[in-house]
């Protein structure tokens, strides 16, 4: 039962917008601007069957914009919107839905509830569309001076989706051929159906201009905050294993003791990872008791919690660690330091922080029985992640 479908209308070739491409293609976010709009018709609850009407040289890019989407095969559009609707429409007529939703494919914000209010409201009316009231004194124009001020009550911009029953709107649109009409509300109104007023939504904009491009990427790409987290970590030296620091082998006459590697260093800033993302400690993720982990590298475990990182849309700002020991000396190798890290984590050097310090022969460190290392991450996340 197809008790709703939707038309996407995508077969116009906008001229306002620079670049090859025609604007539902060009790219947000990695993804043709088309596919956020078929994407929100096709996984709403309240649609049953999609179809985009699209430019027949365009079938290519319709290809790659609604792979993997649930739609019925396109149909090629005509010279007019409004014969790109009729086409649509007759394309839907075996199907024979009760209702159809049409919707501009340039519009790729229309939320969840905007396409519910619009469908929900054909139960009661023939016809129902987006729509806002005009909050905008409005002037009349006459040689760029203004010639008078329009009463801006009772106006509203129309949106889309714009839904109807179907046999109506097909009728009406076979009625309206050729007259050029720019939205189907007006077709509907020119054979006499009654059009209701949904509340349409700011968000819901088309894309038309330069600057409808700069505010969609803007609403796509999500608020990043800033999260810190701090690591520290202790590991005894033992005379004959080998010391590794930052996944770097510095010969010394001991290494460190551990079940892992040892790295002290990587330990920490692992730590750091998890610290700034709220997720646990290297112990939760890496339990010693496990044999797996025996003489494991630990870049695996910082690699491990950057991959937390990068699962929520994160990414590291930037690390910085300290080492803390008496010997041996580590400022002949902190670049090799630096630059393993920034190699494991695939990060610019300039974001990796490698320090070394002594405690003035105080302490466990100043003993020489092992090497202390702290480090901080921040960490860039979207809100909410
Ligand atoms: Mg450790």
């Amino acid at each position: 039962m197809n008790e709703t479908c939707a038309i996407i209308v995508a077969a116009g070739r906008g001229t306002r917008l620079p670049g090859d491409l025609p604007k539902q293609y060009l790219r947000l976010d990695g993804q043709a601007l088309l596919r956020h709009s078929l994407a929100r018709l096709t996984k709403n609850p309240s649609i049953d069957k999609a179809r985009a009407v699209i430019h027949p040289d365009d079938l290519e890019l319709y290809g790659e914009a609604a792979e993997g989407l649930d739609l019925l095969p396109p149909v090629f559009g005509g010279a007019t919107r409004q014969e790109s609707v009729l086409r649509g429409l007759e394309s839907l007529s075996d199907l024979s839905p009760s209702k159809v939703l049409i919707h501009d494919g340039a519009r790729p914000f229309a939320s969840e509830a905007l396409i519910a209010r619009v469908a929900g409201a054909l139960g009661a009316h023939e016809g129902a569309i987006a729509a806002l009231s005009v909050t905008d004194t409005l002037k009349r124009e006459d040689n760029h001076r203004v010639a008078g001020t329009v009463d801006r009550q009772g106006l509203w911009r129309a949106q889309t989706p714009q839904g109807f029953r179907f046999a109506s709107i097909l009728e009406a649109h076979r009625a309206a051929d050729g007259l050029n009409l720019t939205d189907d509300a007006a077709v509907a109104e020119a054979a006499g159906m009654e059009v209701a007023l949904v509340e349409g939504d700011e968000d819901n904009f088309k894309v038309t201009t330069p600057q409808d491009v700069l505010r969609a990427q803007r609403l796509l790409s999500p608020n990043l905050e800033t999260r810190v987290g701090t690591g520290f970590d202790v590991h005894r030296f033992e005379v004959g294993a080998t010391l590794y620091l930052c996944g770097v082998r510095i010969p010394h006459d001991r290494g460190l003791s551990g079940h892992s590697d040892a790295d002290v260093g990587l330990h920490a800033l692992t730590d750091a990872i998890l610290g700034a993302l709220g997720a646990g400690d290297i112990g939760e993720h890496f339990p010693p008791s496990d044999p797996r982990w025996r003489g494991a590298e630990s870049a695996i475990f910082m690699r491990h919690a950057a991959g937390l990182v990068a699962e929520r849309r994160g990414r590291i700002v930037n690390l910085d660690l300290t080492l803390i020991c008496e010997r041996p000396k580590l400022s002949p190798h902190r670049l090799a330091m630096r630059q393993s890290i920034a190699e494991i984590l695939a990060l610019p050097l300039e974001r990796v922080s490698v320090k070394a310090t002594t405690t003035e022969r105080l302490g466990f460190t100043g003993r020489n029985e092992g090497i202390a290392a702290q480090a901080t991450a921040t960490l860039a996340l979207p809100e909410g992640g």
